[in-house]
C-alpha cells in the first residue's frame, strides 16, 4: 500500500460520522494498517487524553462500511457484501456480491487482530448483515473471538427485518450468550406505502414483530431512520407510520440520517418510487425531525443521535427526558439562529 493510500484510510477511520473507510467502487484486498483510538477512560493520563494507533496486519474487502460508533473498535469481516441488496437507496455494497467468508479465514482473521490489539473490548463483524450466516457459524466465530480477546465485552453487526426473522429466539439467545448484543438496524421508515416504494422487504408489522424478537433474547437495537424518505408529498405519511413503529418498538439507541442519493443509484430510486420523488430541503428535514421527535414517546428510554455526517442539523440527548431541548435545538435551527452543517462536510 502507498504511503498516501494508508494516509487516507487512517483518517477516514478517525473519523466520527464515517462512512466508507475507501471510496465506494474500489474492490480490492488492501493491507488492514488503521488507527484504532483506544477507550478514552483507559488513556487519561496527567488530564490528558492521547490517542494510541493500532497497526493491524490484516486484509480487507473494500468497500467497507461500519456504524460511526464502531470507530474505535475492531472490524472483523465475516460476510461481504448484503444478503439482501435491494433497498433503493442504498449503494453500498452494489460492487459486492454476497458472500459468506470461509470460518478458517475469519478465525485466522480473528487471531492476526488479537496478536496486535490483544486488549480489543468491542468487536463489529462486517459486511453488510453477519446475522444472515447461520447459527453455528456464527456461533463458532463468536467463541473464536472469546477465546482470542479475554477482555471481549461486546459484539455488534449489522441485522435486516429478513435475517433476524430467519432466527429462532433460541438462536437469538445463544447468540447473546457469546456477546453478540448489539443489533444495528435500518428501520429507515415505519410507513408501509415507503417501505414498499423504497424496496426495503419488510413491513411495519413484520419490523416490529423481529425488533421484540431480538429485544426479548436480550439484544439491544441500535436503529436507523432515514429522513427524507417520503420526499415532499409523503412526508408526514412517512415520519407519522415512523412515530407509530418506534412508539411500539424497544429500541435503546435511535440515530436519524438525512437522505442522500449515491448518484449511481439516483435514477433507479426513481424509478422504483412508483411516482415522481421531490427531495426535500433542508427546512423540510428540520420540520421532519420535528415532527418525528414530537410524536416519539417510546417503550423505554432511548439515546438519540442525529450526529451521522448527511444530517444537517446534529443533535443528541435522551428520550423522552431531552424532548423540549431537542426541540428547542431545532426550532432554533429552523429560525436561522443556529448553524447547518455546510453541504460540502456532509456525506454517507
Ligand atoms: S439491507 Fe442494509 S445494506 Fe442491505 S441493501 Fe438494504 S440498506 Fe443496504
Amino acid at each position: 500500500m502507498r504511503d498516501d493510500e494508508a494516509k487516507q484510510i487512517l483518517l477516514m477511520c478517525s473519523d466520527p460520522h464515517p462512512q466508507p473507510l475507501h471510496p465506494q467502487g474500489v474492490r480490492r484486498w488492501v493491507p488492514r494498517c488503521f488507527a484504532a483510538t483506544l477507550p478514552q477512560s483507559r488513556l487519561r493520563a496527567k488530564g490528558a487524553i492521547r490517542s494510541i494507533e493500532i497497526k493491524l496486519n490484516l486484509l480487507y474487502d473494500m468497500p467497507l462500511f461500519r456504524p460511526p460508533s464502531e470507530a474505535d473498535n475492531l472490524i472483523i469481516q465475516a460476510t461481504l457484501g448484503c444478503s439482501f441488496n435491494q433497498c433503493s437507496f442504498c449503494a453500498m455494497y452494489r460492487s459486492k456480491h454476497y458472500v459468506e467468508r470461509p470460518l478458517a479465514d475469519v478465525c485466522a482473521d480473528i487471531r492476526t487482530a488479537a496478536a496486535d490489539w490483544p486488549d480489543a473490548q468491542r468487536v463489529f463483524l462486517a459486511d453488510g448483515d453477519a446475522l444472515a450466516l447461520p447459527t453455528q457459524h456464527l456461533l463458532a466465530i463468536l467463541r473464536e473471538l472469546a477465546s482470542a480477546l479475554p477482555r471481549l465485552t461486546r459484539v455488534s453487526c449489522y441485522a435486516t427485518p429478513g435475517n433476524i426473522g430467519r432466527k429462532s429466539a433460541e438462536e437469538l439467545a445463544q447468540l447473546r450468550e457469546l456477546k453478540l448484543s448489539l443489533l444495528y438496524f435500518g428501520i429507515e421508515s415505519g410507513s408501509d406505502l415507503i417501505l414498499k416504494k423504497i424496496i426495503k422487504g419488510a413491513t411495519q408489522r413484520r419490523m416490529a414483530e423481529v425488533l421484540h424478537k431480538a429485544h426479548a433474547s436480550g439484544m439491544k437495537i441500535s436503529a436507523t431512520v432515514i429522513l427524507g424518505l417520503g420526499g415532499n408529498k409523503h412526508s408526514d405519511e412517512h415520519i407519522d407510520g415512523t412515530i407509530a413503529l418506534l412508539n411500539s418498538t424497544p429500541v435503546t439507541y435511535l440515530s436519524t440520517l438525512q437522505l442522500t442519493l449515491d448518484e449511481s443509484i439516483a435514477e433507479e430510486f426513481q424509478r422504483k418510487y412508483g411516482e415522481p420523488f421531490q427531495m426535500p430541503d433542508d427546512l423540510a428535514i428540520l420540520k421532519e425531525q420535528e415532527r418525528l421527535i414530537s410524536g416519539l414517546n417510546p417503550p423505554q428510554p432511548v439515546i438519540f443521535r442525529s450526529n451521522h455526517a448527511s444530517n444537517a442539523l446534529a443533535l443528541a440527548g435522551n428520550l423522552p427526558k431531552d424532548k423540549e431541548k431537542l426541540l428547542l435545538q431545532l426550532r432554533e435551527a429552523m429560525a436561522g439562529h443556529r448553524p447547518l452543517r455546510p453541504y460540502f462536510m456532509r456525506g454517507l
